[in-house]
Formats: structure tokens, sequence, C-alpha cells
């Protein structure tokens, strides 16, 4: 039995050895290790099953029933509110001068989630005064034209704006008009807050990350706001070369920020909803079920890099045959 079992490993460790010299399977481990239990939701998005491609120029299809996205809004931090539903998040950060809305969901969601959102929480949905879009795919943008109509100005990236400016069927009810264009390291202040845009290319060519503060009970943290993650955009080597940048420049204006909060659009990647719904759980001095830590912070970001790499060394491999 003994010689046996001692076959059956040597065995085993030589199909490990074998594996580990190929570098599919080093880029898989790595994000696999970065992943952890944090970022699972990650890992299988952009490592086990990628999308390859932007989607079509159509219309959108009819809205899912309410049920399968409605959540409720909740504070999150002492200024940070959640007003998104269950798959897409928007952010309500509160400052002395206003709000600043950051994402704004599917066209059908807004209203209730947003609008209705922050009226449920006790705030005033026309004191919302900028709008940061993340990216110009409608699950982000969807509400921004109902922000701008309602008086707020917005922010994007100018390849989104162009995006949307030449979609032909993807805005039946109306497009945002294009507003402000943000620039790389540019600050957006309302008041007291300072919300730093980091240019992201990759996602969408004109895709922002954010760095900004809130408060746990009154103790400073600081957000790292990944503004996009899956691999839905042309896949060849070049867009994967921008994305790989983007990732590393976001961890590293994430690490030099000090942020210990890693936030993203979808609850796939972040799970926002989840910890919302700890977070009525959390007993008094047990820390706040966003604020990760530094190390976590930049694991997500080893995740979408190492599988954005694998992404890249498959198309290289097949180029070469
Ligand atoms: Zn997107």
């Amino acid at each position: 039995m003994k010689g046996i079992a001692g076959a059956a490993l040597g065995l085993c460790l030589a199909a490990t050895a074998a594996q580990a010299a190929d570098p599919y399977d080093e880029y898989l481990a790595r994000a696999k290790a970065a992943a952890a239990f944090d970022f699972t939701g990650t890992l299988v998005r952009v490592c086990v099953a990628p999308q390859t491609a932007p989607g079509p120029d159509v219309a959108p299809p009819p809205p899912p029933a309410r049920d399968t996205w409605y959540t409720d809004p909740a504070k999150v931090f002492d200024n940070l509110y959640f007003v998104g539903t269950k798959i897409h998040s928007s952010w309500a950060l509160t400052t002395s001068a206003g709000i600043i809305l950051i994402d704004t969901l599917y066209d059908y969601a807004s209203e209730e989630a947003i609008v209705g959102g922050l009226t449920k929480l006790g705030l005033d949905p026309a004191s919302v005064k900028y709008v940061i879009v993340s990216h110009g795919h409608l699950d982000h943008v969807g509400g921004a034209k109902l922000m701008q109509d309602r008086g707020a100005r917005l922010i994007m990236g100018g390849p989104d704006w162009d995006m949307i400016e030449q979609s032909v069927n993807r805005f039946p009810n109306g497009k945002p008009k294009r507003d402000i264009v943000a620039s790389d390291g540019q600050k957006v202040t309302l008041g007291d807050t300072t919300v730093m845009i980091v240019a992201t290319p990759g996602h969408t060519p004109g895709t922002l990350s954010l760095i900004f503060a809130v408060k746990d009970q009154g103790k400073p943290l600081t957000v790292a706001y990944s503004g996009g993650t899956a691999f839905n955009f042309p896949n060849d080597v070049p867009h994967f070369d921008t994305y790989i940048a983007s990732q590393r420049k976001m961890a590293k204006a994430a690490a030099d920020a000090g942020a210990t909060v890693l936030m993203s659009n979808h609850s796939e990647f972040d799970n926002a909803v989840t910890k919302i719904r700890m977070m009525a759980a959390r007993k008094a001095g047990e820390p706040h079920p966003f604020d990760i830590g530094a190390d976590a912070v930049a694991r997500y970001f080893t995740v979408t890099d190492e599988c954005a790499q694998l992404a890249r060394f498959k198309l290289l491999q097949a180029e070469a045959k």
C-alpha cells in the first residue's frame, strides 16, 4: 500500500512540476494566490471566463424584473452612501457643499436606486453637483442623462464621451450631453472633499479610476476605486498592454495613497452588496468590512494584472501557431 501511495504521490509531484513550467499555469497560480478569498469573483471573470470582444451597438434589451436587481440603499461610511443595485454600484460621496456621485447604473434602475435611494437615506438628490462616470458602458452611464437633466455636471473620459456620441442604438431614451472631459491626475473638489482621477485606459479607452478619502466613525480611510475590470475590449496584444499598464499604474496610485479600501463598480468584483449586509452584524471594535488593508488592495490589482498577462500570453501562443 505504502509503495502504491508513494508512487501516486511521485506521479502527482511530477505532474505539478511539469505544470509549473507552463507559463499559463504560472499566471493562473499567481492570480489565484492573489485573489485568495477576497476576489474570487474577479478571478473567475478575468482568468476563468474572460469576455473577448465589445458588445455590438444595439438597443438595450427590456429591463429585467425589479427583484433581480433591487436592493436597499445604505450608509456605508460617515460620508459615503450606496445607492446601487445587487449587481452594479453607485456611490454618493457627501461633502460640505453637496454630493459627488460615482457611477449611475443602467437607465432602468437609476431613478429608483439613485434618486429614490438618496431620498430614502435622507439626502437631497438635488444636491448632487458632480457625477463621475467610470466609463461609458450602459451599466454605469445609464443614469447620467437623468442626473444631468436634474442639474449635475458630468465628468467622463474623452474617448468614452466619443463612444457615447458615436453610438447609434444604445441610447433609445437619449444620450447625456458632453460635459467635463476628465484628465489624468485631475482633482475634483467639492467643498471639503477631493476625488483624484487616475486615467486607466484598458476596459474602455477612457476608463477612470479614483482615489478618495472616507471616514469610518471618524477614522479616515483611503479608497481605491477601480473603474473597469473585464476584458470585453478588442482582444489583441496592444489592448492588453494598455490594460496591464493601467492596472500597475492604479496599483501604484493606491499604494502611494495608502488605500486600504478597494471598490469597484460591480459587486461581482468587490462584494459590495454582501459587505453592506455584513455591516449589520459588525460589533464595536471590529474592522469595517470594506477596510481590507493595503496588502489586499494590492492583491486585487495582481489578479487583474496576472489574468491579463495570461490572456496576452494565449494570444501570442495562437499567433505563433
Ligand atoms: Zn464596462
